[in-house]
């Protein structure tokens, strides 16, 4: 290793000479430009994170804004199935291009380059945290009001990879009532702190029902706790999404972007009201 220079802005090194952190941000595509970036994470997996990214990126495209949605979820992708996509990606020398969905929204998943989109993805974490990078570095999103990134499921190695490596915004937390009383958003709810990232919304998903004859929400969970875990952490927004069929139809049979609902709408506009990165 050469001599220190005590000049931290030319040099690469990590030695005990270094004084500010040093950015592990990697570069966009040089033909990405992209104005906001929300991630979508929970503490655990199969909690609705991939529905909540959903319903965001069609509320989102619905207020005329161009969107993109990286699935980050390597070893769960579902985002491609909601949409009904059923194109593979294709790629030139030139980078990976993305499905675009029926109304216009383009998916990155690792299903739509799999040639069998039901073969397991046995990997270890540094190579899913690689995989998810080279979503971001070498797939042309080109230009983009939001790119919204289904995260990868708990507070592992990956998570913390990818926001390290991607420029994220801010965080939406999707959780459970039955998570709600346990440790595992608080953990997530750190993680965040610890990144640095602000978590602008907390979902509260499979928060009710609500009965079809006369519209009464049973909390068949118990009571909601979600605003006073919100006010415990400073977390602006809160959204209570419904077990619904409809929701679970819409998924299966790939035609989400036509749901109907209001429980996000809170949240969409404030991303929608969000300021967009300065160098773009
Ligand atoms: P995660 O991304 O956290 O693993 P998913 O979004 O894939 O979870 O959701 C897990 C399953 O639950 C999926 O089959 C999805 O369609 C279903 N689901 C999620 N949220 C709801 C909801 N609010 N109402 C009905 N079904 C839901």
């Amino acid at each position: 290793m050469s001599e220190c220079t005590h000049n931290c802005s030319t040099c690469s090194a990590n030695c005990s000479s270094r004084t500010e952190k040093q950015s592990l941000l990697a570069k966009p595509h040089e033909l990405s430009h992209v104005k906001k970036i929300i991630g979508v994470c929970s503490g655990k997996g199969g909690v609705g994170k991939s529905m909540v990214t959903s319903l965001l990126a069609v509320l989102a495209q619905r207020q005329g804004l161009k969107v993109g949605i990286l699935d980050a979820d390597i070893t769960g992708p579902s985002i491609p199935r909601a949409f009904g996509l059923k194109e593979k990606a294709g790629g030139t020398d030139q980078g990976i291009f993305p499905v675009r969905s029926t109304t216009g929204i383009d998916v990155m998943s690792l299903n739509l380059l799999l040639e069998n989109d039901t073969d397991p993805v046995v990997w270890r974490g540094p190579v899913i945290a690689g995989a998810v990078g080279q979503f971001w570095t070498d797939v042309v999103w080109g230009d983009k009001d939001i790119l919204f990134i289904d995260m990868p499921p708990g507070t592992g190695d990956v998570m913390l990879t990818v926001c390290q490596t991607i420029p994220v915004d801010a965080l939406i937390l999707v959780t459970t009532p039955q998570e709600l009383v346990e440790m595992i958003v608080e953990k997530a709810l750190k993680m965040a702190n610890l990144m640095e990232i602000p978590v602008m919304g907390l979902v509260e998903n499979m928060s009710y029902l609500a009965c079809p004859d006369c519209n009464k929400h049973i909390e068949l969970f118990g009571k909601s706790r979600v605003d006073e875990i919100a006010d415990r952490y400073n977390i602006p927004l809160t959204a209570k999404l419904p077990i619904d069929s409809k929701l679970t139809g819409g998924v299966d049979k790939g035609m989400i972007e036509l749901f109907n609902g209001d429980w996000l709408d809170k949240i969409a506009d404030a991303i929608y009201d969000m300021p967009a990165k300065k160098d773009c």
